[in-house]
């Protein structure tokens, strides 16, 4: 029950899609399509014009001959958005976190990081030489301890995902921070599955738990709510940024973004920085969603969050349901081991701003309907 295979969209991503080799009108929900910008017009015509007027891409790394003045105002932007000091790009958030930590971290340091962060965080640990703690998911105990045991090193970071992606759940960050504040360290986080639409006004986790000035270190994803076509990027004091471009290897050894797809982040920003309405109507979808899921007899993980993981248990069960969520229009995805924990298979159900009320009610229905065939649901 755990072989992937993948399934080819003809169509545009977005809330309906057609499927190659049949289904036309596929709800879906397991795009990271959190607030619709990826076939937003406004996005797509600022691709455009990127790619008219400063082409297809700029065959160079960023320091030979790769910047551009959009690559410049697109880092200005993200750093405004996020309310930091600046901000340095790169082709993916994967990247960003491959980079980070060996660029910032020595034999001396130390970088303490949730057992349950993204495989590109635990990567970029791995690259780097300082010495690794892994603190139990969300244990504030157990961060303490770890950080007590980690005052013999020159400098500590604390990394942790903002939301995780696999269970919908946020990391507490308030308590994150004051553990660092006594413990003088670093704070670290990803946030590629809040970027856009957490905190009133979508700035991500650390706005949502009022700890902005507390955080150090942002990286995120333009792969997921600001626009998804592609790219990553740290952002956080000067200095920091000033030494990843000086020795952030995917940075350094990778080319620039395609002026297409800064196009599309850029605009998916400046239609965030107008207005938070979109960031809002989330927020109304989820809640009705998780409420009807839970009303119907499901576990749905996590709280408050547009990732909604179905909990299953079993590998075989998760896949063999989101094959007949497939069957009834709705396209799901099953996760099982190495993805999840053995024993914890689950559907992850992802709500986006432009999902209408209908579009979640008629997903719900067809999870009762597959739940009680399969013996979910009694
Ligand atoms: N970090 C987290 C938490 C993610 O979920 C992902 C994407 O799956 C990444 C990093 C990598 O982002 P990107 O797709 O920009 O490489």
């Amino acid at each position: 029950g755990t072989w992937k295979s993948e399934r080819i969209i003809a169509s545009r991503q977005g809330p309906h899609l057609r499927l190659e080799g049949g289904g036309t009108g596929i709800l879906n929900f397991c795009a990271n399509n959190y607030l619709g910008l990826s076939s937003h017009p406004e996005v797509i015509r600022a691709a455009v014009e990127a790619l008219e007027k400063f082409g297809a891409g700029l065959s160079s790394v960023r320091f030979i001959c790769g910047t551009q003045s959009i690559h410049k105002d697109l880092e200005e932007k993200i750093a405004r958005f996020h309310q930091r000091e600046d901000a340095i790009l790169y082709a993916s958030c994967f990247d960003a976190n491959a980079g980070i930590f060996e660029a910032l971290l020595t034999p001396e340091d130390a970088v303490l990081s949730d057992e349950l962060n993204h495989a590109s965080i635990i990567d970029g640990i791995r690259l780097c030489k300082a010495n690794k703690y892994r603190y139990k998911h969300m244990d504030m105990q157990d961060l303490e301890a770890k950080l007590q045991d980690a005052q013999k090193h020159r400098l500590r970071l604390v990394a942790t995902d903002g939301a995780f992606s696999m269970d919908g759940d946020i990391a507490p960050l308030k308590e994150i921070c004051q553990l660092a504040q006594k413990y003088d360290a670093l704070v670290f986080i990803d946030e590629c599955h809040a970027t856009g639409f957490l905190g009133p006004n979508g700035r991500g986790t650390d706005e949502l738990l009022g700890v902005m000035d507390k955080v150090t270190i942002i990286n995120s994803t333009l792969g997921k709510a600001l626009g998804g076509a592609a790219g990553g990027y740290t952002t956080g004091p000067k200095p920091l940024i000033d030494l990843l471009r000086q020795r952030s290897r995917p940075y350094l050894f990778s080319n620039s973004l395609p002026p297409a797809v800064v196009g599309c982040a850029s605009k998916a920003l400046d239609l965030l920085m107008e207005s938070n309405a979109i960031a809002q109507s989330m927020a109304a979808k989820t809640q009705r969603f998780r409420s009807k899921m839970t009303a119907a007899g499901f576990t749905i993980s996590g709280k408050d969050h547009p990732i909604c993981p179905v909990m299953l248990g079993d590998a075989r069960l998760a896949a063999v349901m989101a094959e007949d969520m497939l069957n009834r229009g709705i396209y799901v995805i099953g996760f099982s081991y190495p993805v999840v924990p053995k024993g914890k298979a689950r559907i992850r159900v992802q709500i986006s701003a432009v999902h209408s009320d209908e579009d979640i009610d008629r997903c719900v229905e067809a999870f009762t309907e597959v739940g009680r065939k399969h013996g979910a649901l009694p």
